[in-house]
């Protein structure tokens, strides 16, 4: 501890005083004997000497107590006089100058300390100009405002602090702010050269006070053009900076902010903040996270979660999402919304025939006039690859929704020119009417899904109403696939066989196998009702391949001359495994070949696809026969003909009902038998009821006939006995089989 003239100055004066009392407690013998008033005073005397004593020492703790406080102060203090000579120090004023310690002395003067530094180096800052340096050191001293930063030779930081005292001193403050510099300078490199944009913004006026490399090349703005904004002028739309409104850091970083770059783009931006001093004033660095491209991919990943990649068009959701609305907008007025379903017919067909990229330019092409049909407000999705609906709101009345029907069936007709094709396409509409048919989304676009399955059945090309029967239908068609499935499984179908009755001979030729469903509660449910639910619901792959195995294994065991006929549906065509189930079926049952046949109706033919035909070929090198069935119902028939060299034609059996009562089906059955014949093609007529009708068929020179006039479907063991008694006739000599009522059920 260095030495204080204060404390020297009070220690003399206690030595005096102790000297004095101690000379006046020792009485003379002649005082001893004196009287009383003495012994009086030198009591009175020896009281004092104590009192004083006792406030000496009083004295002296505090001001050792004053001293240690003094010297436990974190900064370092030091006291000057007017000629700028050392009166008091602390201690930690000597730590901070620890080398020139020894200079240190009352009395001593500030500028020998600070030459004896300068000279050794102690102040970085005054080499190469030692003396102008003192100078303005000295200045300061004298002069004092500021503080000021004084750097020491092992790198240390001082803030000096001096202010003049009333007698003409100085009072000096000495902090080391050495860890705040280090702070503030890996705060410069932290912010100057972070990848990361970053602005720090004063607190009051909002204003830009510093940018780091990369906000200045991200936002496009100078660093002085930068300097003179607010963060206001850079936000695109949000009027508050983003540290207003006291959000959390959390609540922050989740909203989006939009700012404007210098050359106007807008950017979306994740800011992070965070509040500081800056240049002595509060303020607020911000990080600036740009998440343009993040956004736009969430936004592209939300457009296509909702719409149609291949049309652009909203898909079944966001549909949905716009018919709730819809509703719940139209929910308390009058006006009706109509719900359209437009379905295209056969567009399987261009997809197979023309190849997927011109199907999918089809659907464009049908998206597009839809479109442009509609008016603005009315919604267009599309809802799988050849529906497509509109949701029309403010209808008065339904015939509204006719109108637009119409206008939209008109603009799909018109054929399509794509890649050098024409291409037509017809399409059928179901509607359905909010408030009625379904007051939400999902039940109304059933609803239309069901007046457009009634559409397409009725005649294509046309547009239905939703009807109140439709849905309890729907129903019974679902209960119809259910029961269907566990009939297949649980292997209840069974073939019944009507005959082929051959017209000029009256002998079998073969069977036809009918699919037959008896249900314990149904009775025996007619293939008529299940096999379109079969067709739509892919049972039928499995239906067909029973009744072909079944109807081979039952036909194996009837006479050598006699063949069995078992329909396909053309879905069984589409699995591509068909062949090889007519093998198996071939196979097992140990049936001929020449003793199957396949009956096919034109609508198979109507994709042209390259695949039915190379199968078709197949079955006949097999050396299988193949019918074209229901002949004269397609749309031109005579051109399927072409296209496969068919073993028989079936005319169908609405010719042979007209027989009788008009002339025009006479013609078209004996133009069909003359085109048999010249063919080389087996024809047989279907349906054959009555006598009249079979004598017509004899006289035009029909090959065979097959109808109830014979004989109904039968099961097997009546077919088995008709072939016993057949056999048996052959034998008595009677061949011919009458139109013999003993057949007919
Ligand atoms: P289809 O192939 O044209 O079969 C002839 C239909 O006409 C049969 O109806 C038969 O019972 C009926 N029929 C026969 N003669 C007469 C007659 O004189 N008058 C009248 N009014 N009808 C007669 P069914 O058995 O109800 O079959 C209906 C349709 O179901 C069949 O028409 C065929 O398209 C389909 N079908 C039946 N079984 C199968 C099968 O195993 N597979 C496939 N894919 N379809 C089948
Ligand atoms: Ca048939
Ligand atoms: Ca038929």
């Amino acid at each position: 501890m260095p030495k204080i003239r204060p404390k020297v100055v009070k220690k003399r004066k206690h030595a005096a005083i102790t000297r004095i009392a101690g000379r006046l407690a020792k009485p003379s013998p002649k005082l001893l004997s004196g009287s009383r008033r003495v012994s009086a005073e030198i009591g009175e005397i020896v009281r004092k000497r104590a009192e004083a004593e006792a406030a000496i020492a009083e004295a002296r703790k505090s001001h050792e107590r004053l001293r240690e406080a003094f010297d436990i102060l974190p900064q370092g203090i030091v006291f000057l006089d007017a000629e700028g000579r050392y009166i008091l120090w602390n201690k930690k004023y000597a730590e901070i100058y620890n080398r020139s310690s020894d200079l240190f002395e009352p009395g001593a003067r500030l500028e020998d300390t600070i030459r004896v530094g300068v000279e050794r180096g102690d102040y970085p800052e005054a080499i190469g100009r030692e003396e102008e340096w003192i100078a303005e050191r000295l200045e300061k001293l004298y002069h004092p405002g500021d503080r000021h930063e004084q750097i020491l030779g092992d790198g240390r930081v001082i803030l000096i602090e001096e202010r003049l005292t009333g007698d003409g001193g100085v009072i000096g403050l000495r902090v080391d702010i050495t860890e705040l510099k280090q702070r503030e300078a890996s705060f410069r490199l932290l912010f100057d050269s972070n990848p990361v944009p970053m602005i720090v913004c004063a607190m009051d006026d909002e204003h830009i006070l510093g940018v780091n490399d990369a906000a200045v090349e991200h936002y496009g703005y100078s660093r002085a053009e930068f300097e003179k904004l607010t963060i206001r002028n850079i936000q695109a739309f949000e009027s508050e900076p983003p540290w207003a409104g006291d959000l959390s850091s959390d609540e922050l970083t989740a909203r989006t902010w939009k700012h404007v770059r210098a050359d106007g783009t807008l950017i979306d931006l994740a800011i992070y903040s965070r509040h500081l001093v800056y240049n002595d004033q509060p303020a607020v660095l911000l990080a600036l996270m740009d998440i343009t491209e993040r956004k736009r991919a969430e936004a592209r990943l939300a457009f296509m979660a909702q719409h149609d990649g291949l049309t652009g068009l909203p898909n079944r959701n966001l549909l949905r999402q716009h018919m709730d609305e819809i509703l719940l907008h139209t929910r308390r007025s009058a006006e009706k919304v109509a719900v359209l379903v437009i379905g295209l017919d056969n567009f399987k067909a261009v997809n197979d025939t023309l190849g997927h990229g011109i199907g999918d330019k089809l659907l464009r092409g049908v998206a597009k006039r839809l479109r442009s049909t509609l008016r603005e407000e009315d919604t267009l999705a599309r809802l799988n690859s050849d529906e497509f609906a509109i949701v029309q709101s403010g209808l008065a009345r339904p015939e509204d929704a006719v109108i637009l029907a119409k206008r939209l069936l008109e603009a799909i007709a018109d054929p399509y020119l794509l890649d050098g094709h024409s291409v037509v396409i017809g399409a059928s509409i179901g509607i359905a009417m909010a408030p009625g048919d379904g007051d939400e989304s999902e039940k109304l676009l059933k609803s239309a899904d069901m007046a457009l399955s009634r559409a397409k059945n009725d005649s294509r090309g046309t547009f239905s109403f939703f009807e109140a029967g439709m849905d309890a239908r729907a129903q019974s068609r679902r209960k119809t696939e259910l029961d269907l499935r566990d009939a297949i499984q649980n292997d209840v179908l069974r073939p019944y066989y009507q005959p082929l009755i051959c017209l000029s001979s009256g002998r079998i030729t073969g069977f036809e196998a009918l699919v037959r469903w008896p249900d314990p509660e149904r009775g025996m449910i007619s293939p008529a009702e299940f096999i379109p639910v079969a067709e739509e619901t892919g049972l039928i792959n499995g239906l067909g391949g029973l009744m072909l195995r079944r109807s081979c294994m039952d036909a194996a065991l009837w006479p050598d001359d006699v063949r069995v006929a078992v329909n396909l549906s053309p879905l069984q065509f589409r699995t591509g495994n068909l062949l090889s189930i007519v093998m198996d079926a071939l196979k097992q049952s140990g049936l001929p070949a020449k003793r199957l046949e396949l009956e096919i109706t034109e609508t198979l033919l109507l994709e042209k696809s390259s695949q039915v035909l190379a199968t078709l070929h197949a079955l006949r090198a097999l050396g299988v026969r193949i019918s074209m069935d229901d002949f004269g119902t397609g749309y031109s028939s005579l051109s399927y003909l072409r296209s496969f060299p068919f073993d028989k034609i079936k005319i169908d059996q609405s010719f042979v009902r007209d027989l009788g009562s008009n002339r025009d089906a006479q013609a078209i059955v004996r133009s069909i038998i003359s085109l048999g014949k010249g063919l080389g093609v087996t024809i047989t007529a279907e349906g054959v009821e009555t006598e009249a009708e079979l004598s017509c068929l004899r006289a035009e020179g029909c090959h065979e006939g097959q109808g109830f006039l014979f004989s109904r479907a039968r099961p097997n063991v009546e077919i088995i006995r008709l072939l016993q008694a057949q056999c048996g006739a052959d034998s008595d000599g009677t061949p011919e089989m009458d139109s013999d009522a003993a057949l007919v059920a």
